[in-house]
């Protein structure tokens, strides 16, 4: 069974067009494969492309068990609404969808350490559900700092980390930042995979990103 949960550096910077281009590479080898994103907050756009992208074959509440009105944090949004976010809810869904697929991928909201209760954050859910992580982090000005501060906190929370994934996010011509990212975080996180991510229009696409760069090869 293949774990993977996808955080990002920041928010708004590519997480769900990762997750989508990792269900489709793992789709090209497992027959079964999930996807979810726990909490969505400002609609379930998320869950929607990740419950088109696994096939729709998995029930859309599985999916995405709690959504929120408001474009705010999980814990700020749900506050705001007066419906706390029910772990039962979102731990029944990922049992489910597990018991039903060979590979499951689960998107976070924002960073690693945003909150969704008083007691749980993305870094508790997943390393309570044993999932590997991976980061998104947008090729851009500030993303070392921001790529390093996740991984250092990942670590605290004895996360296994299987790789960041550096995201173009523009069409435009690259600058010196963009240029010189993906050689430093390699040369700063030696142990682990940075993988460059092209700029894309189709996030369904396998071709996207490659099972061998996230070491899923001869994943059993
Ligand atoms: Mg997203």
């Amino acid at each position: 069974m293949i774990g993977i949960g996808v955080t990002g550096t920041d928010t708004g910077i590519g997480k769900t067009i990762v997750s989508r281009s990792i269900v489709a590479a793992l789709r090209g080898s497992f027959a079964r494969v999930a996807a979810m994103k726990p909490v969505e907050s400002g609609g379930t756009e998320d869950a929607e492309s990740l419950w088109r992208a696994t096939g729709m074959v998995y029930p859309m509440e599985r999916v995405g068990p709690v959504s929120l009105a408001e474009p705010l944090a999980p814990l700020v949004a749900a506050r705001r609404a007066n419906t706390p976010v029910d772990l039962g809810v979102i731990d029944d869904a990922f049992e489910r969808l597990c018991a039903d697929s060979d590979a499951i991928i689960v998107e976070g909201a924002g960073g690693l350490l945003v909150p969704i209760t008083e007691d749980e954050s993305y870094a508790t859910l997943f390393r309570r559900w044993r999932l590997d992580l991976v980061i998104v982090a947008p090729n851009r000005l500030g993303t070392v700092n921001h790529t390093l501060l996740t991984v250092r906190a990942a670590r605290e929370f004895g996360i296994r980390i299987r790789a960041v994934v550096l995201n173009t996010i523009t069409d435009q011509p690259d600058g010196m930042p963009e240029r010189t990212n993906l050689g430093l975080l390699r040369e700063l996180l030696p142990n682990i995979r940075v993988i460059p991510f092209a700029y894309t229009l189709a996030p369904d696409d396998a071709s996207n990103i490659s099972l061998t760069s996230l070491g899923l090869d001869d994943a059993p």
